[in-house]
């Protein structure tokens, strides 16, 4: 659905007026219109348009008033685009034409300020600079492009890693797998956090080559954890990497054929690989995700969910996904002790997946009493600092063979 609509100007009437508010561009499909700016109490003809022109065009980025006057030098007919239409089409494109689009209009927006004062004494910034510079959504818009310009070169110089933290078999005091988690080795500004880069990468659509990477090195790591794995410290299950997918991954091509086209190149099992999505993917994209999540479960990889109970209220989708582990999120393993109703909803959430024939995982945990409280509920598996930190490969692979279960009681 668009707001796009025809409008018919007769000679001599105005299709917008120099100071109004505006909310709408024409696109001229026949007839001649002159521009007009008045300067100093007189009225100057800028420039006349005809058939494809398009005016009033800076309306569609900002509701600052029109530049000039436009008034029908023939009977003409447009077409009105709305800022809403616009808008919308704005939200669907990609980062980078947005704020393309928004630097141009404040230049164009500049120019003319110029042209009608002439020239500004020397360090005086127009309005239009002020707007520009204090434009904070541009800036964000231009440090996430260079981040994302950084990003992209800093696979080539291989300065991403994947760390591996530890996931206890709770019950059993064994190690389960591990979580895979991305590292920025920046040359001069150290290690740089996940959370600042992946959603730069998931907003560029970088995220998918990430992905892919990151993928391929759990492979490896994987299989190189399961040849490790002295067979006192393995639990029942096949020892596992997890490793984090976003929504895009799914959107973008063929996620179950790339999945599996990586695991071949990489001779690893599907059952050393869980697949971990949050909530909102399976809110944003459930068609194509579900279709791709049931093959790759049907391949043999295991699904977990991200985050469980930090975003979305609906739940409905817990059975008509294919999900086999629920990851309790963070923050209710934090607060559990001391809130009785943080507590409540652990115990309820260990009891859904109970019901629901899903194993749950519990992060964050920095405590011994934290440790022995999930056991207790009957949690499956755990991971956190108290456990250990992610930590690079080979000491991953140093805690796997010198394993020993700490001391809960
Ligand atoms: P996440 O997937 O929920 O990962 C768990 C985060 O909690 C990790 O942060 C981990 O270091 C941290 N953590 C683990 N145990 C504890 C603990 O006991 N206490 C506290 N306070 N934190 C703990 P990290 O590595 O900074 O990653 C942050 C987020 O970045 C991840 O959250 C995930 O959403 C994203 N991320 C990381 N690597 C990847 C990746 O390869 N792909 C994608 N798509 N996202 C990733
Ligand atoms: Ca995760
Ligand atoms: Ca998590």
């Amino acid at each position: 659905m668009t707001d796009q609509s025809l409008a018919s100007f007769a000679k001599g009437s105005l299709l917008m007026r120099e100071g109004e508010a505006g909310d709408c561009a024409y696109i001229i499909e026949s007839g001649q219109v002159e521009v007009l700016v008045q300067r100093g109490g007189e009225i100057l003809q800028i420039g006349t348009r005809g058939p494809g022109s398009i005016i009033g065009e800076m309306a569609m980025l900002d509701d600052r008033p029109r530049t000039a006057t436009v008034r029908a030098l023939e009977d003409c007919n447009v077409m009105v685009l709305s800022r809403a239409d616009f808008a919308r089409r704005l939200e669907t494109a990609d980062p980078v034409v947005r704020m393309i689009m928004r630097v141009v209009i404040t230049r164009y927006r500049d120019m003319m300020t110029r042209t009608q004062n002439i020239l500004p004494p020397p360090g005086f910034q127009t309005q239009a600079e002020q707007v520009e510079n204090s434009d904070t959504s541009h800036d964000v818009a231009l440090s996430a492009l260079k981040i994302n310009q950084a990003l992209k070169e800093a696979m080539g110089k291989n300065e991403l890693l994947l760390y591996y933290q530890p996931i206890i078999d709770i019950q059993r005091m064994k190690i389960a797998g591990f979580e895979a988690l991305m590292r920025w080795q920046h040359p001069e500004k150290g290690m740089i956090s996940p959370g600042v880069f992946i959603p730069v990468a998931e907003e560029s659509g970088l995220i998918t080559e990430l992905s892919k990477w990151a993928l391929g090195v759990s492979c490896d790591a994987a299989k190189s954890f399961v040849s490790l794995l002295p067979g006192k410290n393995a639990g029942p299950h096949p020892l596992f990497v997890s490793v984090n997918f976003s929504v895009k991954d799914f959107s973008d091509g063929d996620f179950f054929g790339q999945i599996t086209h990586t695991l071949d190149k990489h001779a690893t099992l599907p059952e050393n690989i869980h697949l971990e999505i949050t909530e909102s993917l399976l809110m944003e994209a459930p068609d194509a995700t579900k279709l791709a999540l049931e093959k790759c479960r049907a391949h043999g990889l295991s699904v977990s969910i991200d985050d469980f109970g930090s975003g979305y209220s609906s739940l409905s989708y817990l059975h008509a996904f294919p999900i086999d582990t629920l990851k309790i999120d963070q923050s209710f393993v934090r607060s559990m002790i001391g809130s009785p109703s943080s507590m409540i909803l652990v115990k309820s959430i260990i009891g859904l997946a109970r019901n629901l024939g899903m194993k749950i995982i519990a992060e964050g945990i920095e405590t011994i009493e934290q440790a022995r409280l999930i056991r207790e509920l009957g949690c499956d598996e755990c991971q956190g600092f108290w456990f250990s930190r992610p930590l690079p490969f080979k000491d991953a692979q140093a805690f796997l063979n010198n394993w020993q279960a700490p001391e809960m009681e």
